[in-house]
């Protein structure tokens, strides 16, 4: 059967994340309302403006929903902004940004810095089989501090440092980049099979 997963709906690139779940053998649907985060397996939230998700996500009274039911255990993607609401902690945020939470990393927003707003490159992803991922990073945050429950998956060097952009913490997978962009489903067949693996 196909794990019936929602993109949270209220700003981004919605309509990708959902074609790219349903090429990866999921049931899409979108999450709007706390009625309808009750009812999805798993979720992905999009890539964005994580202080414009941030503001919806209260104003729609999805916060403490969300936070239940990731604390019982829902697997969540974040891709970009996504990664930036997934995070405990945020730095460079706007002014009153908060996140949803989760995920126990601190993330710097817009990390890359203005001169690089955007780029791509190959990357060897730790749990992705089959090569190389192309990662597209647009105004991309990337990962400054692991908790010890999480896996760092993938790393760039910039800036003369190492910083994770895939990390994944049990059933909670977040990258800096947008994999949606590009035609290959393989990081969202990985989150599929974690919502299979959530739901046996
Ligand atoms: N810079 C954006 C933010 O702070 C993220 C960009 C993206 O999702 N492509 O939310």
């Amino acid at each position: 059967m196909s794990p019936r997963i929602g993109v949270l709906a209220v700003q981004g690139d919605v309509r990708e994340h959902a074609a790219a779940l349903a090429a990866a053998g999921a049931e899409p649907t979108l999450v709007r309302r706390p009625a309808e985060v009750e009812a999805v397996d798993g979720l992905v939230i999009p890539g964005g403006e994580s202080s414009t998700i941030d503001k919806l996500v209260r104003a729609f009274e999805l916060l403490d929903p969300l936070r239940a039911r990731i604390a019982s255990g829902m697997p969540v993607y974040g891709s970009c902004a996504g990664m930036i609401l997934l995070a405990d902690r945020v730095l460079d945020g706007a002014p009153g940004q908060q996140s949803i939470g989760g995920l126990d990393i601190t993330v710097r927003r817009n990390a890359f810095g203005r001169q690089v707003d955007s780029y791509e490159t190959d990357l060897s992803v730790e749990e992705i089989p089959g090569g190389p991922v192309r990662a597209v990073f647009i105004r991309a945050p990337w990962v400054e501090e692991v908790g010890p429950g999480v896996e760092v998956l993938a790393s760039v060097s910039a800036k003369g440092e190492d910083h994770p952009i895939v990390v994944r913490q049990g059933p909670l997978l977040a990258t800096s980049f947008h994999p949606e962009v590009t035609g290959d489903r393989r990081i969202h067949e990985r989150f599929v099979e974690l919502v299979r693996d959530a739901a046996r």
